[in-house]
């Protein structure tokens, strides 16, 4: 694997040069957006940009307006030297690592209203959240301009919504939706994973664990959504995780709530471990019918 660092890139305008550069020489390009923090998850990101684009950019920015005023923006990791050394590894040409006033300078006022999709789950629980996300991923795409941007499907609904919001304002940008990448004992990879005591790590395996007795249920033909909630709180119950936002069986395209199984639904939580916020999500596939 080659190692040249990529090219640190603070503003805008600077992004804008060097994109319309590797533009001009016919190269397409890739946009891996992050909060930083770097883990497995957004590396699979970069790997999937550079397999399919000539050139690929990674933005690192800790974004302010998809936090609430008591949410974690504070405390949130920032690790820039170390996600720079990861990404060396990677054959990533730039990072894009502006500061909040480069992306929100005095004056800038303009947000984007995000699509029905955003309303339920986390819009619900978190209200201006997919404002500031819709709003910093469009300022993103128009600054590089990118031909593929990558998301993780960790992000289940912010992926809808992206999707959404990219064809409703004609955003000219293919958008790629990656699998979730996983710890070895299934506790899906997030940034605010550091934030767990050894014994919140233990619980917060009760994500992906419910996840994966509902997926056995519903394989299994158990067709009724009640059922396979009830079962999945039931583990909850077990493990002491009590603080949950939502359990929720949904369309995978709509997100509206299921109640009888016929055909792949979404299972998504949202829960807190201790003080710290997971989310998770699985594809459910019933068995084929005879
Ligand atoms: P974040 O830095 O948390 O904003 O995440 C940046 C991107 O990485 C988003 O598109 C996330 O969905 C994606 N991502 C985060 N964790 C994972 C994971 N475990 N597997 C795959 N993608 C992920």
């Amino acid at each position: 694997m080659t190692s040249l660092a990529p090219q640190l890139i603070p503003t805008c305008a600077e992004l804008a040069t060097a994109v319309a550069q590797a533009s001009q020489q016919g190269k397409t390009i890739g946009l891996v957006p992050t909060m930083g923090a770097l883990h497995a998850g957004h590396l699979s990101l970069v790997k999937a940009s550079t397999a399919e684009c000539d050139c690929t950019v990674v933005s690192i920015f800790v974004n302010p307006t998809q936090f609430a005023p008591h949410e974690d923006l504070e405390k949130y990791p920032r690790t820039l030297k170390r996600d720079l050394e990861l990404l060396a590894d990677y054959n990533v040409d730039f990072v894009f690592s502006p500061s909040a006033d480069e992306m929100y300078p005095a004056g800038c006022s303009t947000f984007v209203d995000p699509p029905e999709v955003a309303r339920s789950l986390e819009g619900a629980f978190r209200p201006d959240h997919f404002r500031g996300v819709c709003t910093i991923v469009l300022k993103l795409l128009n600054a590089a301009r990118p031909t593929i941007a990558f998301f993780g499907r960790k992000d289940f609904q912010q992926a809808l919504v992206i999707r959404r919001m990219a064809e409703d304002l004609n955003v000219p940008t293919n958008i790629s939706v990656q699998p979730i990448i996983r710890e070895p004992d299934g506790l899906a990879m997030s940034s605010r994973n550091q934030y767990l005591s050894p014994e919140e790590r233990a619980q917060a395996l009760v994500l992906s664990r419910s996840l994966h007795a509902a997926e056995t249920l519903v394989a299994g033909g158990e067709s009724d959504a009640a059922a396979v909630l009830a079962a999945m709180k039931e583990l909850f119950d077990q493990a002491g995780v009590t603080d949950i936002d939502y359990l929720s069986l949904a369309c995978p395209d709509t997100l509206a709530p299921v109640q009888t199984i016929a055909g792949p639904v979404v299972a998504l939580i949202a829960c807190r471990v201790g003080a710290t916020r997971l989310i998770d999500n699985q594809i459910l596939t019933p068995p084929p019918q005879i």
